[in-house]
């Protein structure tokens, strides 16, 4: 391999083969050197180069970024809307419950009371006859405008002898019951029958008062004047 020379001024250039580089001592250029020839180094095109390439990766690492952030945008839409619906029904069920509570406290049905207060006996030439008076204590928030109620009529051993069930109010038209929270007494009338059953039920409780009997009453149905029902 021979000298080279510089292309500007004619100098020995000084070689760096490792680096593939020479240099002239003289001038002051660089140069490239590459398969046995000096190639001046162009330093504003080295740097433009650079800076190009500088650029371009700025300008992935934006294009990079901005995908990132629309991505997390499109996640964070959609976290938006799943929260929304999250909310919706997590608020719409405790607004559910909620209301189902405030109704049930407002419709306790065993808030309300029936009892017999008296038994009166009466005959005339064809009928028995007897009047019950139960007192009906409506200690719920609302008014009630139905109910259904079994009387079970025991002897003092606690021997059951018959079950009557009483209705007071209508399911349809008008209501005869607007039991307004408070107090209300109802009669109810029993006439006898000329069936056996019925005989013997009235032969068991003719001429008794409520304190020779065990009475135990149940409600069976409730209807609140505002549509709320109680079915046991
Ligand atoms: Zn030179």
């Amino acid at each position: 391999m021979t000298g080279y020379t510089c292309p500007y001024c004619g100098a020995k250039l000084k070689i760096d083969r490792a680096r593939q580089k020479a240099y002239c001592e003289y001038c002051h250029s660089d140069f490239a050197l590459q398969d046995d020839t000096v190639t001046p180094f162009d330093r504003e095109k080295e740097e433009k180069d650079r800076e190009n390439r500088l650029a371009e990766l700025a300008a992935k690492r934006r294009a990079r970024l901005e995908k990132l952030t629309e991505e997390e945008r499109a996640r964070r839409k959609k976290w938006l809307w799943i929260s929304i619906i999250a909310a919706l029904i997590i608020g719409g069920t405790v607004w559910i419950t909620a209301g189902k509570m405030i109704r049930a406290a407002r419709h306790d049905h065993d808030k309300i009371g029936i009892t017999v207060q008296s038994m009166t006996s009466e005959e005339d030439s064809n009928h028995s006859y007897i009047y019950f008076d139960f007192e009906i204590r409506n200690d719920s928030k609302a008014t009630v405008d139905y109910i259904k109620v079994s009387t079970r009529m025991k002897d003092l051993n606690g021997k059951s002898f018959g079950t009557v069930t009483s209705e007071f109010g209508s399911l349809s038209g008008g209501s005869v019951l607007s039991l307004k929270p408070g107090r209300s007494t109802i009669e109810e009338v029993y006439l006898s029958e000329n069936t056996k059953l019925m005989t013997q039920f009235f032969q068991r409780i003719y001429g008794k008062t409520p304190e020779d009997l065990l009475i135990e009453q149940e409600i069976l149905y409730v209807r609140w004047s505002d549509g709320f029902v109680y079915k046991r």
